[in-house]
């Protein structure tokens, strides 16, 4: 009874998510990413779930920079080599990339020109966040950018409550 009722209230918790994470994970790598960034410059992270099935739930992140050390110019440059590294991690460990979290300095989170030319994955519903302050300190997900891909180069943007229900974080991640 009480893994039915888990159940239950996870799919009914943040069901109209796009990415799942629970407050530790989220706090982690918002610290992670304000770290990396050193309050100069941007960082960014992939978030992977489960390959093979619909989850949203992240299981793993990959820094920019583990992939690419070299990527965090005065914006984010990722190389081929960079995400070749990525598709080993996927295919080894069994994940597939939900979507990317990037920082911005100020509290800009729509995105720049270059970052709605170029999604990291050009995959229809693939969730590119950014993240304010440059992660330098605790981010509510509600402060975030939550940029869905559509294709085509279009994009479907996010902010504040409507944010906050795309980018789940809670106990039911
Ligand atoms: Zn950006």
């Amino acid at each position: 009874m009480t893994s039915f009722i888990h159940r239950t209230t996870r799919a009914f918790a943040g069901r109209r998510s796009r990415v799942r994470l629970t407050p530790h994970q989220w706090r982690g790598l918002v610290d992670e990413l304000g770290r990396r960034a050193g309050g100069v410059r941007e960082a960014g992270v992939f978030l992977l779930a489960r390959a093979g099935d619909t989850s949203t739930t992240v299981l793993r992140v990959v820094y920019f920079d583990d992939v690419d050390p070299d990527c965090l110019t005065s914006g984010i440059s990722m190389s081929a080599s960079g995400f070749s590294a990525l598709w080993r991690i996927c295919s080894a460990e069994d994940l597939r990339v939900i979507g990317d979290v990037h920082t911005h300095p100020g509290n800009g989170v729509r995105q720049s020109p270059i970052d709605s030319a170029n999604p990291m994955v050009a995959a229809r519903g693939h969730v590119a966040i950014i993240v304010p302050h440059l992660a330098g300190r605790e981010i509510a997900s509600r402060e975030c950018g939550v940029h869905v891909y559509q294709g085509n180069h279009g994009w479907d943007s996010s902010f504040g409550r409507d944010a906050a229900r795309l980018l789940y974080v809670g106990r039911w991640a």
